[in-house]
């Protein structure tokens, strides 16, 4: 456990040397957006800015009360729970990534599918740009409980050596947030690379409102479970991209960027015709009515494919 305990300390070094080069290369990408590029999305660094200082307050605060939490005490938690523990022969990294990215696809199509889970998921997808700090713009909840949970209590507790989930958590961390690239400072595809892993043009899809882009795309490193599950979407140059959320968002306010999805099904539950309407308002996908007039993702994909 004490080797664990070290290397789950160095795993966790290397993550934040890691975010720190992401923050810079960040910095520099904003200047270069600013100062040679009619950039349009310089509006949502305001609020991406903000919750970045607020999720580093939340962390302290709440850590102060409860203890430290990050993915890595999740990972102890689960491991020091499961009935069956792998070591760190090749093929329990096989299994492991297996593992870790099913989980990512669970928590990632729940976060679209379930409109509770959807106020917590969309102010990552609230921006009508695409930049680094896009990448670390979640709201705190997801960051500091929902992920953990699914990405290191899960995985570890499916058995996946702790080692295995955090240097698979680390690559996740970089590359993901590599994903929200610039389009102006990188625009090209990855040749080979696009028939195995997620690369900046199919999450720029993920970020998408155009329709059919809608709900696709959920994992953050291989293609496998899109593939396998049917949410696979790549980019179609012919159709351009539209970022952002389908409800009128003011996306430099932190306030409704990070709260405005919660108030509005606040809204809905308080203006509910029944209990039960009242319950399902919570759990079916954002655009439910009970009026039966949805307005959920596949009932636009339904009525754009019927002409
Ligand atoms: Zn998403
Ligand atoms: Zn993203």
């Amino acid at each position: 456990m004490e080797e664990i305990l070290n290397t789950k300390l160095s795993i966790e070094s290397w993550l934040q040397i890691g975010i720190a080069i992401l923050i810079m290369y960040g910095i520099i990408e904003l200047v270069y957006l600013y100062f040679f590029k009619k950039y349009v999305g310089m509006k949502d660094y305001k609020q991406t800015t903000i919750n970045f200082g607020f999720v580093i307050l939340m962390n302290m605060l709440i850590g102060s009360i409860i203890g430290t939490l990050s993915t890595g005490v999740f990972v102890i938690w689960g491991y020091q729970s499961t009935f069956f523990t792998t070591d760190l022969v090749w093929y329990w990294w096989i299994y492991g990534l297996l593992v870790y990215e099913l989980f990512y696809w669970i928590q990632h199509w729940l976060a679209h599918k379930v409109r509770l889970l959807w106020c917590l998921h969309s102010p990552h997808h609230a921006p009508e740009s695409m930049n680094m700090f896009v990448g670390f713009n979640h709201h705190f909840l997801e960051v500091m409980f929902y992920m953990p949970f699914f990405l290191g209590f899960l995985p570890a507790l499916l058995g996946v050596h702790p080692v295995i989930v955090l240097s698979i958590s680390l690559v996740d961390v970089i590359w993901g947030n590599l994903l929200h690239i610039n389009d102006s400072v990188m625009s090209k595809k990855y040749g080979f690379l696009e028939k195995i892993l997620q690369t900046p043009s199919y999450h720029r899809v993920h970020h998408a409102q155009n329709i059919r882009y809608m709900d696709t795309n959920y994992t953050s490193i291989t293609l496998f479970w899109d593939w396998v599950l049917g949410t696979l979407q790549p980019i179609d140059d012919s159709e351009k991209v539209v970022y952002g959320i389908t409800r009128e968002v003011e996306s430099s306010s932190f306030w409704d960027v990070q709260f405005g999805e919660i108030m509005l099904l606040v809204k809905d539950i308080w203006n509910a015709p029944t209990l039960k309407a009242r319950f399902l308002y919570m759990v079916k996908p954002p655009g439910w009515s009970p009026t039966g007039e949805h307005k959920t993702a596949s009932a636009l994909k339904k009525l754009a494919t019927r002409g």
